[in-house]
């Protein structure tokens, strides 16, 4: 691979991490391409309004995603739209291939192919997302003040996050499929003392009503009689777990066992030069201001790794699981 067809780094997947790390990048004078499958901004342009991103007291998700283009862009970002089908590690030049059968070569990857909430695949889930049925109660919650709400999962998730909302709604009912909740202890005992948290046993929510005005109403099945009632509610939330987008994850890359990757304080997985960022990487929040600061992170360490790499001051040692099949 003749040494100027090459990039410096390609950065898969355009969402606030995959732009932040398009803008360090640029300023770092490294040759980028950032390569995203559909429009830039990842979860952040669904969002009806953004209210904790620093700098924007309110914002329209799709308008912050915008502004993070245009800032990449301002910096001469090459962008491509494309889907990314495979991510190879190897000594030289890492490989990043295309469905087109494109293939890029590249001394440095940061994937930050993000993750999507696990969904109850219900009716009104997908047509009043956005409009009562949300899954992060640190966006939206602040929508629901004075207001019932419904929030679905047991987990840990489901627990601290219906301990933030009763601080802003009226009543939260915290729907569980069983009769005990996977939470942790201590989580459970606070569920248990805020007077403003009813739990509903056994319980499983089969339909999600609305009118104009958005969700009214949720309909629930005891799973233990199977009888079906109605409860009024303007808001449900979903915390029933998150997938990491991981398909294009290396083999071999270290991964916990939910499939968030695994990386140091520079992002870089434990295969040489190749960084995860944002919802893919195992961490504490998942909020923009994270995954910008991965973004951050993951090209400044970048900028290092390739000029070291050029210099020949490292070489990239790849793990045993990848020199099996590796170059
Ligand atoms: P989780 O632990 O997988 O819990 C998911 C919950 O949703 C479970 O209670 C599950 O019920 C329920 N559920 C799953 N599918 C469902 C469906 N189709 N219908 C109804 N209910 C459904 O997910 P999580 O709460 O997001 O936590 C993920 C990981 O992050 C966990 O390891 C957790 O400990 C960790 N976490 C830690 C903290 C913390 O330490 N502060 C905070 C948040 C998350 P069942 O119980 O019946 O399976």
């Amino acid at each position: 691979m003749p040494q100027d067809t090459a990039y410096d780094l390609v950065i898969v997947g355009g969402g606030p991490g995959g732009l932040s790390a398009g803008i360090y990048a640029m300023r770092a004078a490294l040759k980028t391409v950032l390569i995203e499958v559909g429009v830039p901004g990842g979860q952040m342009i669904n969002s009806e309004s953004v209210e904790n991103y620093p700098g924007f007291i309110n914002v329209h998700g799709a308008e912050l995603a915008q502004k993070f283009t245009e800032h990449a862009k301002s910096y001469g970002l090459e962008m491509i739209t494309g889907e990314v089908v495979a991510i190879e590690p190897s000594r030289e030049y890492h490989m990043v291939r295309l469905d087109n059968s494109e293939v890029y070569a590249t001394h440095a990857i940061i994937i930050g192919t993000g993750g999507n909430p696990k969904k109850l695949n219900i009716p009104g889930e997908n047509e009043y997302y956005g409009r009562g049925v949300s899954y992060c109660a640190v966006c939206d919650g602040f929508f629901f003040r004075n207001k019932t709400v419904v929030v679905v999962g047991g987990g840990d998730t489901a627990a601290e996050e219906s301990l933030y909302l009763a601080k802003l709604a009226k009543q939260v009912y915290l729907v569980h499929r069983r009769d005990a909740l996977r939470a942790g202890m201590l989580l459970q005992e606070r569920i248990k003392e805020d007077c403003k948290i009813e739990i509903l046993w056994n319980t499983v929510v089969t339909e999600i009503k609305a009118d104009s005005a958005g969700v009214r109403a949720v309909d629930l099945k005891d799973t233990q009689t199977g009888k079906v009632r109605e409860l009024p509610t303007e808001g449900v939330f979903i915390f029933i777990g998150f997938e990491p987008n991981n398909k294009l994850v290396p083999a071999g890359t270290r991964m916990n066992m939910d499939g968030y990757v695994v990386t140091d304080a520079k992002c870089e997985t434990n295969i040489p030069g190749i960084y995860a960022i944002g919802d893919l990487r195992e961490k504490y929040a998942r909020q923009i201001v994270v995954a910008a600061a991965d973004g951050c992170t993951a090209a400044l360490a970048a900028a290092h790794y390739v000029e070291a790499k050029k210099t020949g001051n490292i070489v990239c040692e790849l793990p045993e699981e990848l020199l099996k099949t590796g170059s």
